[in-house]
């Protein structure tokens, strides 16, 4: 089947194509899906422009109701939704359809912040004066998404744009598209005029790169690897007139486990927040930072728990590890194992595991005896890969989790009160998790990080208004 780019209501073909292939199954293609070019990007902006001056003179009430309507037909179709999801990323079903739901949630939200948008009134220093301050669109946002959450991301940027009156244009990530067309569509059914969310498919090198660049595009919301993060962030501020830009890029998250961890809470946090979604998370928890008293318990418990997981085609129920992407991730993925090796770590697991179908499987790596000055424990893989590293104390383990040029997520298991208060203040990541997994965050409350990890104010909940909207002082002498 093909897939054209959706631009103010009507389906826009381009010559060139890409295939969308399952990861748990080569021979299954997705579709064919556009791969628009730099014209068919500027048709798309100029949609959005002409919707704008309509759009955000809307009701709140209006815009309300088409999120809330999103909402609703999302979360009747996460069934749907969840299986077109894991087909084209290959996480599993489970996740696919958590990742839906969480899509569905994400609308109801903002279709509530609607609602909320609020202003402040106060008197001036100045006699007779008075001050409001309000808050007002920002005009074409270009939202720039990765193919980890396909749905999800789309859907934490989507919504906010549209509740404070933005018009839109997404360009989601190549290798999985599959679901913010279908998101898309959801919104279109649900009401939103044409023109208001425009799609357009294709290359980040020259659909981003064309968004990045027009003058009618106001702001950029990106999600992906920090080299291109920087490129964008660089050409926002190239263009003319600049560009707002939100970055959201990687993580290398600590996991500190401490002698008085609960056992078998701290292997399940490391478990799921190293490996589920088979580490293609930029919350993964990638370098477990182990105190000595716990050390040799907490791998043989973590080894038996990962030699134990599924790992096979994303829509068998069994399945409990999904595949790696595509075959590019599964090359970095392997070549890291091989680093890892060659750098002195010692390896569990990491073998590459063959199905029924022909998919790119690959059996959860740890490494042990890791030190922090390793790639493996410096730098980003995005794959099922984590290190375990050892350390004396609190002190050691607090050093090593800050020692990253990322600063995500980050997370502590400890039955000590005051060692868990003080991870979280003394963390340099944006969030901190005790007795949790690095990853799993909630939707109504700020996502993001620090240092190389994030770029730009915040990411959902009511916080991510100070992205989406702009701030006007008015001052009135009555
Ligand atoms: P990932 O490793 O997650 O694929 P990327 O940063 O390569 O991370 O991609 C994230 C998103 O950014 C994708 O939608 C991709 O197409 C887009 N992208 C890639 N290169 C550029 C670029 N030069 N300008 C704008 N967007 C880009």
């Amino acid at each position: 089947m093909e897939f054209d780019s959706i631009i103010n209501g009507d389906f826009v073909a381009s010559a060139e194509r890409s295939q969308n292939i399952n990861p748990s199954d080569l021979s299954d293609v997705v579709g064919l899906f556009a791969r628009a070019d730099r014209a068919v990007t500027n048709q798309a902006i100029e949609a959005a422009a002409e919707a704008f001056p309509s759009w955000s003179a809307t009701t709140p009430q209006l815009r309300h109701d088409i999120l809330k309507r999103a909402s609703d037909l999302i979360l009747q179709r996460v069934d749907t939704l969840g299986r077109a999801l894991s087909r084209e990323e290959g996480k599993t079903l489970a996740e696919g359809m958590g990742e839906a739901t969480r899509a569905g949630q994400v609308f109801a939200f903002f279709a509530g912040e609607c609602l909320r948008a609020g202003g402040e009134q106060l008197p001036s220093t100045r006699p007779g004066v008075g001050v409001t301050i309000t808050r007002e669109a920002l005009g074409v946002v270009g939202l720039i998404t990765p193919w980890n959450f396909p749905i999800a991301i789309p859907a934490w940027k989507i919504a906010p744009a549209l509740a404070w009156g933005n018009t839109v244009v997404l360009k989601p990530a190549e290798i999985a598209p599959h679901s913010a067309w279908l998101l898309v569509q959801i919104l279109a059914e649900a009401g939103l005029p044409k023109g208001v969310l425009n799609l357009v498919l294709g290359k980040g090198s020259v659909v981003g790169e064309a968004l990045v660049e027009h003058p009618k595009v106001a702001a950029i919301s990106f999600t992906g690897s920090v080299n291109t993060g920087r490129r964008i962030a660089q050409g926002c501020t190239a263009a003319l007139p600049m560009k707002k830009v939100q970055l959201e890029m990687g993580g290398k998250n600590p996991l500190v486990v401490l002698d008085d961890a609960d056992l078998d809470l701290a292997v399940e946090a490391a478990l799921n927040g190293a490996f589920y979604s088979t580490g293609q998370r930029c919350t993964a928890s990638s370098r477990l930072i182990v105190t000595k008293g716990i050390h040799d318990a907490f791998v043989a418990r973590l080894s038996e728990r990962m030699q134990a997981l599924v790992v096979g085609h994303a829509l068998d129920a069994k399945t409990q590890i999904g595949p790696v992407v595509d075959q590019n991730q599964f090359e970095i993925d392997l070549g890291y194992i091989a680093r890892g090796t060659d750098e002195g770590a010692r390896l569990i697991g990491g073998e590459v595991v063959k199905a029924e179908t022909e998919g790119y499987f690959l059996r959860p790596a740890l490494f042990t005896e890791a030190d922090n000055a390793m790639a493996i424990a410096r730098e980003e893989i995005f794959g099922p890969v984590a290190c375990v590293i050892a350390v004396d104390d609190f002190e050691s383990a607090m050093e090593v989790a800050n020692d990253t040029d990322f600063g995500l997520s980050s997370g502590i298991c400890t039955t000590s009160l005051k060692y868990a208060e003080a991870f979280k203040r003394r963390s340099g990541a944006g969030m901190a998790m005790v007795n949790l997994p690095t990853a799993g965050v909630d939707y109504h409350v700020p996502f993001g990080g620090r240092k190389g990890s994030s770029y730009g104010s915040r990411e959902q909940g009511t916080y991510a208004r100070d992205f989406y909207s702009a701030v006007k002082t008015a001052y009135t002498l009555a």
